[in-house]
C-alpha cells in the first residue's frame, strides 16, 4: 500500500470510528468507557465482515463443492476483535488510528471476554480448524452448543482451586447473530405409536416435550482473504413464550418453571476434560444439538438439491468430533425414514457414507456408556433405531467366517444394559480416525482392534495442527515480523516456508534479534506475573514451562515433585550453581476430581515454600498462574524456553500445546508420546530432550506386572525424602498430602511417575548444561521454529481433506 493511501485510510478509520462511538453509546469519544470503545470497533469489523460472509454463502451456492460440517460439543475459539482486525488486514491502521486517537488499543482488546465454550484441546482443535479452513477458502462450518455458562473462571485462593461461575454474555457479545427464523422444534421423551402409512410401518412420537433449538451464528474469518464461514451454537428456549395477562398464578409459575427446564439443556459445559460424566442432561445437550444441526442442514440441501437426497453423501461430509455427537448416525437414519419416507437400506448407505469419526482419547474412564434406559426414556425412537443398527450389524458379523458370539458381543453398540458410543460412531462411519500416529496405532492394536480386523480399510490417522495465526502471527508479533523481514510472507499459508530460517542460523544480527525477541515476551509475561501472583521473575532465567487441563496422566505431579527435589538438593549443596529457573503452570481441575485439586495446592505449597526461601538465592521460582484459558495462552507460549510434555507413554492422544510451544521456538521435554513422537521426528534429535518409559513399556508393565513403585521408594534416598514430605509437616497438616502419598506408594502408582522420575530428573539436568551454552541453545530453538510447518492445522485439513473427507 502506498503511503499516502495507508493516512487516507487511517482518516477513514478514525471517522467512522468516532461515529460508531456515537452510535453505540450516544456519547462522545472522549466521554466514552473502554467497553463502548470495544463495541464500537466489534461492530465495525462486524460490519466489514458481514459483507464478505454474505458474498461466500452465494459463492458456496453457485459453485457446490463438498461441504464439511463439524459437529462438536465444544468450540474453544477464543478472544475474536484482534483475529478479525488482522485476517481484514486492518491491523496496522487500526494500531495506528487509535494510538492517535490517544486511545490504548491493548485494553480495547481486553474488554472481550474469552468464550470458554470448551474444556481443553478437543474444542481449540475444533477452533484451529475453522480458522484453517476459512483461511484455506473451503466451505466448512462449525455446529455445536450456545453455552449460557463457558468453563468456570478458576481462582487460587490459599493454594486451592475455586470455581467462579464464566458469565461470557454478561455484556452482550457483538461477534454472534441470532437466526430465529431458522430455529428447529428438538423432541425429547413421549411414546412411539406405529401406524402403517401406504403399507410401510411408521413411527410417530407422542406426548413428547418440544424444545425449541434457537442458532446463533459467528462468522469465521479467513485470514487475509475473503472467505468467511459460520459457527452455528445452538441455545434451547421454550416452544412457546408465556403470554403474560392471560395467566393465573399456578400458571405463571409453571410457564416459568418450564421456560427454565427448557433453558437449562444449554446452560452449562459440563466441566470434565477426558472424564464421562453421565448426567441426563448432558445426554439432553449431545441429541440436541445434533437434531437441530441435522435438521436445518437436511432442510438447506433439499431447497437447493430439488427435494432429492441421492446426491447427499457426494455433497456433505459429517464429521463426528469424538463420541458427543455420535447420534447423528441414528439422528439421520430417523430423519431420512420417518421424515423422508427412505427404506432403511437406503438412509443407511447415505448415513455411512456422509460419516466421520474422529476419536481424541484411549483412557477408559473417558469414553461414553450411556444408561440403555436412560436412554430408551429419553430418546424412545433413537434408541429404537440404535438397536435395529446393532442387530443388523450382528446379524452381518454372524455370516462372518470365524467369529464367535463372544466376540461379536464384544463389537455390540449395546452391552451391559449401556449404549457404548464409541461402538456407535464406528459403525455408522465410513473412516475413523485418531489425532497422532501413536495414537492411531494404539486404536487399531489396542481399544478398537476388533473393528480393525473387520474393516481395516476404515481406519485412519492424522495428526493435530493449530493454526500458526493465533498462535504465532497475532501473538508472537516480534517473531512474526523477524520471519517475515528474513524470508518473506510465504510461510503465512505454507508453514513448512520456515524451513528457510535455518539459513540464518549462524546469521548474527538474526540470533541477536531471535534472542531479544524470546526475552521480551519473557518480560512480558513476567509483568503479567507481577500483576497477578505478586512475584518478582528473573527475565534470563529458564522458562519452564506446563499449561495444560490438570490431569494424573498429564502428570503435572511428576514436575512437581522433581521441583520439591531440586529445592531440596540447592538446600543441601547451598554454594552450587544452577542456571536460574522459573517453573510456571496454569491449569484447570475438573471440579469434581479430587486428586487434581491436590496437585494444584501441591505445587501452591511447594511455590510457597520455595519462593519465600532466601537460602536459595532466587535460583528457582516457582509460580501457578490461575485461570488457564485461550487468552492466557496467548502471552505464555510466545515466552516460554520449556515445553513441558510429560504424560505417561500411550495416555496423550496428541497433544496440541506441544505444538503452540514449538511454534513459538519452546524446546520440548517430553516422553515419547502422541504427537511429541512426531515431534521428535521432525525437530531431529538434538532439539528436543525426551526421557521416560515408551508406550510398549507401559502397555507391558500395565498387561504382565513387574512394577513396584515401593521398590523404587526403597533405592532412591531422594524419592525418600520428597515422599516424606508430602506427609510430615513440611506443608502444614501433618497428614496434607496423604491421597497423594497413597497414590503413589500405596496403589502402585498407575501413572509411572516414581518410574521415570530418574529419567526426568536426567533430562533437566541435561537442560540445564545445554541452556549454558547459549548459541547451542539459540540453535535448537530456531529449528523447532524452523520445522514447526507440520503442525499447522492448514496440514490437518489438507491431510483429512485427501484421506477422509474426500474433498480434494
Ligand atoms: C492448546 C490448549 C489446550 C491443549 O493443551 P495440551 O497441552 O495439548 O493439553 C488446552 N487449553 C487451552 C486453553 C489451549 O489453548
Amino acid at each position: 500500500m502506498k503511503p499516502s493511501q495507508r493516512l487516507q485510510e487511517i482518516e477513514d478509520f478514525k471517522s467512522s470510528y468516532i461515529k460508531k462511538i456515537q452510535e453505540v453509546s450516544g456519547e462522545y469519544l472522549a466521554e466514552s468507557s473502554v467497553l463502548d470503545q470495544y463495541q464500537a470497533l466489534a461492530e465495525i469489523v462486524m460490519d466489514k465482515t458481514a459483507s464478505q460472509w454474505a458474498k461466500t454463502r452465494s459463492q458456496y451456492d453457485e459453485v457446490p463443492h463438498k461441504r464439511v460440517y463439524l459437529f462438536s460439543i465444544e468450540f474453544l475459539i477464543g478472544r475474536l476483535l484482534k483475529s478479525y482486525v488482522n485476517s481484514l488486514g486492518m491491523e496496522e491502521t487500526v494500531r495506528i488510528a487509535m494510538a492517535e486517537l490517544g486511545l490504548n488499543y491493548q485494553t480495547i482488546l481486553s474488554q472481550e471476554a474469552d468464550p470458554g465454550l470448551g474444556n481443553g484441546g478437543l474444542g481449540r482443535l475444533m477452533a484451529c480448524f475453522l480458522e484453517s479452513s476459512a483461511t484455506l477458502g473451503l466451505p466448512f462450518h462449525g455446529n455445536g452448543i450456545h453455552y449460557k455458562h463457558g468453563l468456570f473462571e478458576q481462582k487460587i485462593i490459599n493454594g486451592e482451586q475455586v470455581e467462579v461461575a464464566d458469565n461470557w454474555l454478561r455484556h452482550g457479545y457483538p461477534f454472534e447473530i441470532k437466526k430465529p427464523h431458522e430455529s428447529v422444534v428438538v423432541k425429547f421423551y413421549g411414546h412411539l405409536r406405529s401406524e402403517r402409512i401406504d403399507g410401510v410401518l411408521t413411527f410417530v412420537l407422542e406426548d413428547y416435550e418440544p424444545i425449541l433449538a434457537v442458532p446463533y451464528d459467528i462468522p469465521v474469518k479467513g485470514y487475509h482473504n475473503n472467505t468467511v464461514n459460520s459457527l452455528r451454537l445452538w441455545s434451547a428456549e421454550p416452544v412457546e413464550e408465556f403470554d403474560l395477562p392471560s395467566f393465573n398464578e399456578g400458571q405463571f409459575l409453571d410457564a416459568v418453571r418450564h421456560k427454565s427446564e427448557a433453558e437449562a439443556i444449554t446452560q452449562i459445559l459440563y466441566p470434565n476434560d477426558s472424564q464421562f460424566d453421565g448426567k441426563q442432561l448432558r445426554l439432553k445437550q449431545e441429541y440436541f444439538f445434533v437434531c437441530a444441526g441435522l435438521k436445518r442442514m437436511i432442510t438447506r440441501f433439499k431447497r437447493y438439491n430439488n427435494d432429492c437426497l441421492d446426491e447427499f453423501a457426494d455433497k456433505i461430509c459429517i464429521h463426528i468430533n469424538d463420541t458427543h455427537p455420535a447420534l447423528c448416525g441414528p439422528e439421520m437414519m430417523r430423519i431420512f425414514m420417518d421424515e423422508e419416507g427412505l427404506s432403511w437400506g437406503d438412509a443407511w448407505k447415505i448415513t455411512v457414507n456422509s460419516l466421520t469419526f474422529t476419536n481424541h482419547t484411549v483412557l477408559p474412564e473417558a469414553l461414553e456408556k450411556w444408561p440403555a434406559d436412560m436412554m430408551k426414556f429419553l430418546l424412545p425412537r433413537i434408541y429404537m433405531i440404535i438397536e435395529e443398527i446393532n442387530r443388523q450389524f450382528q446379524e452381518d458379523l454372524r455370516l462372518e467366517p470365524g467369529l464367535n458370539e463372544l466376540q461379536i458381543n464384544a463389537l455390540s453398540i449395546i452391552q451391559d444394559n449401556q449404549v457404548n458410543m464409541a461402538n456407535l460412531a464406528i459403525i455408522c462411519s465410513h473412516s475413523v480416525n485418531g489425532v497422532a500416529e501413536l495414537h492411531s496405532k494404539i486404536l487399531k492394536e489396542e481399544t478398537f482392534n476388533g473393528y480393525y480386523q473387520l474393516f481395516p480399510e476404515r481406519f485412519h490417522s492424522v495428526t493435530n495442527g493449530v493454526t500458526p495465526r493465533r498462535f504465532l502471527i497475532n501473538n508472537n508479533t516480534g517473531l512474526r515480523d523477524l520471519i517475515t523481514e528474513s524470508i518473506g510472507t510465504d510461510w503465512i499459508n505454507n508453514l513448512f516456508a520456515l524451513e528457510k530460517l535455518m539459513n540464518y542460523q549462524n546469521d548474527p544480527p538474526f540470533i541477536d534479534q531471535f534472542n531479544q525477541i524470546k526475552l521480551d515476551n519473557k518480560i512480558n509475561l513476567s509483568n503479567y506475573i507481577k500483576e497477578h501472583n505478586h512475584i518478582t521473575i528473573n527475565p534470563d532465567s529458564i522458562f519452564d514451562i506446563q499449561v495444560k487441563r490438570i490431569h494424573e496422566y498429564k502428570r503435572q505431579l511428576l514436575n512437581a515433585l522433581q521441583i520439591l527435589h531440586l529445592y531440596n538438593y540447592l538446600k543441601a549443596n547451598p554454594h552450587i550453581d544452577i542456571v536460574p529457573r522459573t517453573f510456571i503452570f496454569a491449569g484447570k481441575a475438573a471440579p469434581g476430581y479430587y486428586f487434581a485439586k491436590e496437585v494444584i495446592k501441591l505445587i501452591n505449597y511447594i511455590a510457597d515454600l520455595i519462593n519465600k526461601d532466601n537460602g536459595i538465592r532466587d535460583q528457582i521460582k516457582v509460580v501457578f498462574l490461575a485461570n488457564f484459558n485461550v487468552t492466557l495462552g496467548e502471552i505464555i507460549y510466545p515466552a516460554a524456553n520449556i515445553s513441558e510434555q510429560i504424560s505417561t507413554a500411550g495416555k496423550e492422544a496428541s497433544g496440541t500445546g506441544n505444538m503452540k510451544f514449538m511454534m513459538n521456538g519452546a524446546i520440548t521435554l517430553g516422553t515419547m508420546d502422541g504427537a511429541n513422537i512426531e515431534i521428535h521426528e521432525a525437530v531431529g534429535k538434538h532439539n528436543i530432550i525426551t526421557f521416560g518409559l515408551s508406550a510398549d513399556e507401559v502397555t507391558h508393565y500395565q498387561k504382565y506386572g513387574g512394577y513396584s513403585s515401593v521398590q523404587i521408594h526403597e533405592n532412591d534416598p531422594r524419592i525418600q525424602k520428597i515422599m516424606r514430605q508430602l506427609i510430615d509437616g513440611t506443608f502444614g497438616h501433618l497428614d496434607n498430602f496423604q491421597s497423594i502419598y497413597d497414590a503413589l506408594l500405596l496403589y502402585n502408582d498407575t501413572y509411572f511417575v516414581l518410574k521415570d522420575f530418574d529419567a526426568y530428573t536426567k533430562a533437566q539436568d541435561r537442560i540445564n548444561e545445554l541452556f549454558k551454552d547459549q548459541n547451542k541453545w539459540f540453535e535448537m530453538s530456531l529449528s523447532n521454529v524452523a520445522y514447526s510447518g507440520l503442525f499447522s492445522s492448514d496440514r490437518a485439513i489438507l491431510d483429512y481433506q485427501k484421506n477422509i473427507w474426500k474433498t480434494l
